[in-house]
């Protein structure tokens, strides 16, 4: 990465803000950051603005995308991405995947750089493969509440197809399986702030069903390492990244319970329509391809996350 000069599309946000964060310790010369803050928070490139190479630009990417001098990489990681986010946010879901993702695109092309899009385990859907192989096409509902995001992402990865197919722009496609760590939101409603927060504030832990169906958690770290290794690598085709450490969201309640040492029990709320049953990824190309795996433990994850949510609501801000 020395040397490199990157863009970070979503890049104040939860996953892009530690992907900066790396490419700056990695030795980049540029690392350009844009982000109209829509689901993200400028609080998280704070300690990044002092960085030599490192710009903030507020900016929303469907608007168009202009960028001075060389870049190497586009990093294309804005989106909503929690269910509800993006459920209160469902036509800037659609824009951001399909116009942003093109106009994205078109600055690579001009660039003449690596694209690395970032897509999601829910282009598979409610699976019917289980683990999730990346040659399996999916079970997704067009038209359910999830669909804003998943057809977004579906689009997102044909249309990149068809730029690397049609005009030779260098495209790389992950697919994130659920990832955690420092700098979620505290309210974005994906279970692990969810039950962080219920955990610390000593309130019930809200499982969704009957808490049966299963998530993959990987801790952030260890995501944004494969993404740095795939846009390294000249591996074409898509790339699952997450840990493939498998339990049912009981469990998971279970396990930050004890790792926050506080929380109460669990009570059972309706599950939300099209909410996938199963889900872990097959890694077994990012093995074999990029030497990749997870290292963080479940355990080591949680506890730095849930430190990061103490010192959150210590802040008088509370951002
Ligand atoms: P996030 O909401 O924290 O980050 C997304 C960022 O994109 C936010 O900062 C948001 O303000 C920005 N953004 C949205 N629309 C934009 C627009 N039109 N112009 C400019 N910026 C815009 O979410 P995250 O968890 O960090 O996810 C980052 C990416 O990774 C997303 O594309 C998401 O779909 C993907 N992903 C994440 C996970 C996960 O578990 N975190 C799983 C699968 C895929
Ligand atoms: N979930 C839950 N309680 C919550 C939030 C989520 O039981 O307060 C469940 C949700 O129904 C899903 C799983 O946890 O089965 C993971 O949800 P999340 O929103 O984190 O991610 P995704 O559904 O996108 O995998």
């Amino acid at each position: 990465m020395r040397g490199k000069r990157a863009v970070v599309l979503g890049g104040a946000g939860f996953v892009g803000s530690h992907l900066c964060e790396r490419l700056l310790d990695d030795g980049a010369e540029s690392v350009l950051a844009v982000d109209n803050l829509i689901t993200g928070n400028e609080a998280n490139v704070r300690t990044l603005k002092p960085r030599a190479g490192f710009q903030f630009v507020n900016q929303d990417i469907t608007e168009g995308l202009e960028v001075d001098g060389p870049v190497d990489f586009v990093l294309n990681l804005a989106s909503p991405a929690s269910p509800i986010d993006y459920a209160n946010l469902p036509i800037e879901t659609l824009r951001v995947g399909s116009i942003g993702t093109e106009n994205a695109l078109k600055l690579a092309e001009k660039k003449k750089a690596v694209f690395l899009m970032a897509s999601t385990s829910e282009v598979y859907g409610d699976p019917l493969v289980h683990p999730q192989k990346e040659d399996y096409w999916g079970n997704v509902n067009p038209i359910g509440p999830r669909s804003v995001y998943d057809e977004a992402k579906r689009y997102s990865e044909a249309i990149s197809a068809a730029y690397e197919r049609s005009r030779g722009v260098n495209v790389r496609i992950v697919r994130i399986f659920n990832t955690y760590g420092p700098r979620m939101r505290l309210n974005d409603g994906r279970v692990v702030p969810a039950f962080v927060g219920q955990a610390l504030k000593g309130e019930d832990f809200s499982v969704f069903g009957d808490g049966s169906q299963t998530r993959s958690f990987c801790y952030v770290k260890d995501l944004v390492d494969g993404l740095v290794r795939l846009v390294l690598s000249d591996v074409r085709g898509p790339v699952n990244i997450g840990n493939p450490r498998e339990m049912t969201i009981k469990q998971f309640a279970e396990a930050v319970r004890e790792a926050a040492g506080g929380g109460r029990q669990i009570v059972y709320h309706p599950l939300p329509k099209d909410d996938p049953k199963q889900r872990q990824p097959d890694i077994t190309r990012a093995r074999t391809l990029l030497g990749w795996e997870p290292k963080v433990k479940l355990e080591d994850g949680l506890r730095d996350t849930i430190a990061y949510f103490r010192e959150v609501a210590a802040r008088p801000s509370g951002t």
